[in-house]
């Protein structure tokens, strides 16, 4: 009993070990190897625990296996997951070759209960992470049951139980140091993105400023230019194109100007639904003259706090991306309903969607994949949105569509 307890310590220990080594790796700045590195650690655990497990009665135990494999599967990828299953496997013929059958079916079924979960698990939030990890590794329970009783060891059945409620709170304790290191890095990436874009832009505004006035110049000179009846049909043809020119540039100043605009978004007790409605009717032009629909579901007196001039323009930026996604054709639906306190609003795109480099640098200030894009639209309405206090989160994959999402608090 007391070796028992004092193996399940050090396992308990040990699997803990790779929840803190992944903060203490992920932590690093310069971690080139801390990929292998935690791979290694695995792999040593999961040797560790195969090679002395807990032992319990004569010829009876139990080990961690599992724990390492999860780990593996969802904070490293399906490919080091299956990896370290067919290092299992390895393992599991050179020490104890009888079981390799059994053990092949049982890790053979669990990947793929695995691969089933994975995008699931990938969205859930921390707590429902834990229940499901818990949820797989008690579908193993009831085997470790059936094995106990065929081999005549029924009476066990308290160290099965205490040995499960110990697995199921080692996994626990992992997933939640991970998630949280993972949140602490997306904290800082945040910070360290929002610190570096409010300096470029205060600097930046002052700049764009000083150019709007001259522009302004120019532009009258070239109208009074225009109306010249000598010039040639050349000549007008290239003053209307500078003129559009500078339209544009003073587009891009402008909205620059907006955002690099200090905190000026009122807090007023808004009709959302109105104001999607209006937006989605005001876009349907642009939309049919690109062969796309604009499909709507917008429930009924859905009210926030913010500024209704500046949610429009979050709204026209986003369907006009939309839009822009769907060379050749295309809907973009929009959802908006009440959901937990806040009224969640959805706009799902069939477009050209993006890979994961280019979901990580939207709304980066410049960022556009367009010839004649600003790469301003998303960072401005990102901007908004954090400031109304809201949340934004975008899905999208490549050839498939992209889905926009924006949660924000109930007024
Ligand atoms: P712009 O539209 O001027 O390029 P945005 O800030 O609005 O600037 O968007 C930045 C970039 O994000 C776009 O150039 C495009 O590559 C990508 N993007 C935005 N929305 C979508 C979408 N719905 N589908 C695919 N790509 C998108
Ligand atoms: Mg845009």
């Amino acid at each position: 009993m007391i070796d028992f307890i004092k193996d399940l310590i050090l396992h308990f220990l040990m699997m803990l070990s790779l929840g803190f080594m992944y903060n203490f790796l992920w932590m690093q700045k310069r971690s080139d190897y801390k990929k292998q590195i935690f791979k290694m650690a695995i792999l040593v655990t999961l040797l560790v625990t195969m090679a002395l497990p807990v032992k319990f009665q004569e010829g009876m135990e139990f080990d961690f296996k599992l724990i390492p494999i999860f780990i593996a599967f969802f904070y490293l990828g399906k490919k080091d997951g299956l990896l370290l299953i067919a290092a299992l496997l390895l393992l599991q013929s050179l020490m104890d070759f009888d079981r390799l059958p059994v053990i092949t079916i049982n890790y053979g079924i669990i990947f793929l209960l695995f691969f089933a979960l994975e995008k699931t698990y990938n969205k859930s939030t921390v707590s429902r992470k834990i229940v499901l990890g818990i949820f797989v590794y008690s579908l193993i329970t009831p085997t470790r049951l059936a094995a106990l009783i065929k081999s005549g060891h029924a009476d066990a059945w308290m160290y099965l139980l205490v040995f499960s409620l110990v697995s199921f709170l080692a996994l626990s304790f992992i997933i939640y140091i991970m998630e949280m290191t993972n949140l602490q890095l997306k904290l800082m990436h945040d910070l360290h993105k929002a610190e570096k874009f409010s300096a470029i832009s205060q600097l930046a505004a002052s700049v764009a400023h000083e150019i709007r006035n001259p522009m302004t110049t120019i532009r009258g000179f070239m109208q009074v230019l225009q109306g010249d009846r000598n010039l040639s049909d050349d000549q007008n043809l290239f003053i209307s194109i500078s003129l559009q020119e500078l339209d544009r540039t003073q587009t891009i100043i402008n909205n620059f100007l907006a955002l690099a605009k200090p905190n000026t978004g009122s807090m007023n007790p808004i009709d959302l639904s109105t104001i999607l409605k209006e937006t989605t009717a005001f876009m349907r032009s642009y939309s049919h003259l690109r062969n796309t629909e604009l499909v709507e579901a917008i429930d009924n007196s859905l009210c926030i706090k913010g500024d209704a001039h500046e949610i429009r323009q979050v709204f026209v930026n986003i369907l006009k991306n939309g839009i822009e996604a769907m060379p050749s054709g295309g809907s973009i639906y929009i959802l908006a309903k009440v959901d937990k306190g806040y009224v969640r609003i959805q706009f799902r795109d069939e477009g050209i969607g993006m890979t994961k480099e280019q979901l990580a640098r939207l709304g980066h200030p410049y960022y556009s994949t367009k010839e004649k894009g600003t790469g301003l639209g998303m960072t401005i309405s990102y901007d908004i949105i954090q400031r109304m206090r809201g949340k934004i989160k975008v899905e999208s994959e490549e050839g498939k569509g992209t889905i926009f999402m924006i949660l924000l608090p109930c007024g």
